[in-house]
Formats: structure tokens, C-alpha cells, sequence
């Protein structure tokens, strides 16, 4: 989706944050409760009042999900749409933004996510998708005001570096939950994040990224570190497409099947692979023929076979997924 916010917190905050949305918006508020095995189950089930909220205890089995979906009654009533195994609240039609929480798991704190749909799914619903978006900045705002300053989370990249995760917030309900021994992890990357303290994490970290020069900007293979490793397990080498300098020209093209980052998913997202377009460079030799049907990214918009009219991104057939002829 892309354009959410992702972040930790604990499920006593997200049910305040919850009640204090439902009780000073005209909002209305599904949650879809799933079960996976055999044979799946799932249910919908509305928190019409603020007290309702407290039924969420955000403790979860591994093999269940929560994710909420808020819409605006002065825009009307949830829109459910079939699927194969039953009904679904179709979150485009209802103009409804997606809220997967914080959930417990033993002693571990997976990570939220909120956020909107892209603008052309509303807009291919039919509606503006202004007023939706100005709704979603102003509640993501308001989840906001939670983030801790002083502490930001960091985590151990591929390349055997520690990065501060800038597009991760937590509250402190979660830094205290850290700090007693609990674990915080992403669901997407599977990744244990650390927490550091603003001041240590800038000490230790920000003075071994090259600042660049005028002119020049900083190279998206190695961030900026001057050394990469090829796999996670070998040695650390001056970064290929900058020569171990940190630095690039502006103007520089990068790959277009990594987008510089000289890594990519091939199977799903665990697994991320050295670039099969540049080899992990991070820059595709001049004469790279790219692939005309996907123009070298390796993905292509398709209809869903799941969700009739949607649209989801699978791997180009024309090359593999490779992005290159
Ligand atoms: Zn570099
Ligand atoms: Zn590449
Ligand atoms: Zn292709």
C-alpha cells in the first residue's frame, strides 16, 4: 500500500487512541477477526460505542490477525462485496482507511500499520479521494502525537549493519514494554528491532554515513556506509557502484529493476536476493536490454483473482520477474 505509518504500541494505548477517535468522530469502526487453519475462519464485528473498544484485548494466537477499518458515517454505511467464501467489507467503496494493530503475541509486539488505500482505488470506486486522504492525514496525525522522541528503533540491516529504521515510530508504552525483556518485531520483515536512545543512536551511528558534497548525492547501494556485503554472511567489500566513497553523482541510473538497492524480493518477503538485472551493484551495465512489458521492474499491475475490479501486482511473465530480456 505504501503510504502508511508504521509503528509500535501497546494495546491499553491503542484502545484510548481507538475510544478517543470513535468518541470525537463521526466514525464508524468494523473489525475483521481471522483464524487461519483448517478449515479458515473469520468474523466482522462493529464497536459501536467507545466501551466496546475494551472487548479488543489485542492479544492474539500466532495464527490470527486483526485489522480495523474506519469510515465516516456522514459518508454512510460500510459496503460489503462478495468473495469466494463469503462477504467482506470492501474498504475503496466504504471509504475506509485500515488500521492493523500492535498485537501481543507471548512476549512479542508485532508492528501497527495504519493507513489509507491508494488515491486510484477510491478514485476507481467512484469517489474523490481528496476528502479521504485529508481524513487520513489528520487521524494519522493524531497517532502521532504518541510517538516517543527520545527513543528511536533501529535494526541489523543485510548488510550485517546497525541502521536506525526512520520509518518506524514507537510510543512509550513500547519502549517500557522493550525494556522489560519484551520483544518488538515486524510481521512484514520478521526483523527483532532494538531500541536506542535519539542521542546514542546518532552518536554511535550518524558520523559512519558519508555526508556528500555539493553536486553529489548519497549512494543508494551502500547508503551512504562505502562497504557492502554481497550475501549477509560474507565479507564486508567497497561498495561497487560508488567505489567506496558513499557518494554518487546526482545524475546517476541507477538499476531499474532494484532501484539502486542492488537487492530484491524473488520469494515472497523474506527472502531478499542480490539483483538479477545489475548483480547487485546497484547499476545495470549501459547495454541492459530491460524487459518492454514491465519497463525492467519486474512486476506488473494485474486484476486480483481474488477481488473482482481490484488490482494487485504480480511477477511480470514476460521475464520472470528478472526485468530484463
Ligand atoms: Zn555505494
Ligand atoms: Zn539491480
Ligand atoms: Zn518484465
Amino acid at each position: 500500500m505504501g503510504t502508511g505509518t508504521l509503528f509500535f504500541a501497546t494495546p491499553e494505548e491503542q484502545r484510548q487512541r481507538l475510544k478517543l477517535v470513535l468518541k470525537t468522530e463521526p466514525a464508524w469502526c468494523w473489525v475483521y477477526h481471522r483464524r487461519f487453519g483448517a478449515p479458515a475462519q473469520w468474523r466482522h464485528f462493529a464497536l459501536e460505542t467507545s466501551e466496546a473498544v475494551d472487548t479488543l484485548t489485542f492479544v492474539l494466537q500466532s495464527k490470527e490477525v486483526y485489522r480495523v477499518y474506519l469510515g465516516r458515517r456522514d459518508w454512510g454505511e460500510p459496503i460489503w462485496r462478495s468473495i469466494p467464501f463469503g462477504d467482506e467489507l470492501d474498504p475503496a467503496h466504504s471509504r475506509a482507511l485500515i488500521f492493523e494493530p500492535s498485537i501481543v503475541r507471548g512476549n512479542e509486539l508485532s508492528q501497527a500499520y495504519f493507513t489509507a488505500l491508494q488515491r486510484w482505488a477510491y478514485t476507481e470506486a467512484g469517489y474523490d479521494a481528496e476528502p479521504v486522504y485529508k481524513w487520513y492525514q489528520r487521524l494519522k496525525r493524531l497517532w502521532k502525537r504518541w510517538q516517543a522522541r527520545d527513543y528511536v528503533l533501529c535494526s541489523q540491516t543485510d548488510e550485517g549493519k546497525i541502521g536506525v529504521c526512520r520509518g518506524h515510530w514507537l510510543t512509550v508504552g513500547a519502549i517500557k514494554w522493550y525494556q522489560a525483556g519484551g520483544v518488538l518485531r515486524s510481521d512484514y520483515s520478521n526483523l527483532a528491532f532494538e531500541v536506542l536512545p535519539l542521542q546514542e543512536a546518532e552518536s554511535k551511528i550518524a558520523p559512519q554515513i558519508k555526508q556528500c558534497p555539493e553536486g553529489m548525492r548519497r549512494c543508494e547501494r551502500c547508503q551512504g556506509w562505502t562497504t557492502v556485503r554481497m550475501t549477509p554472511t560474507s565479507d564486508d567489500i567497497p561498495c561497487p557502484a560508488c567505489q567506496g566513497t558513499g557518494c554518487v553523482p546526482k545524475r546517476i541510473r541507477w538499476c531499474k529493476r532494484c532501484s539502486g538497492s542492488g537487492r530484491v524480493q524473488m520469494n515472497g518477503i523474506e527472502s531478499l536476493s542480490l539483483c538479477p538485472a545489475c548483480s547487485g551493484i546497484g547499476i545495470a551495465p549501459a547495454e541492459t536490454k530491460w524487459c518492454k512489458r514491465c519497463g525492467g521492474s519486474g512486476q506488473i499491475w494485474a486484476q486480483s483473482l481474488l477481488v473482482e475490479g481490484s488490482l494487485t501486482d504480480q511477477i511480470c511473465p514476460e521475464c520472470g520477474g528478472k526485468g530484463t530480456m
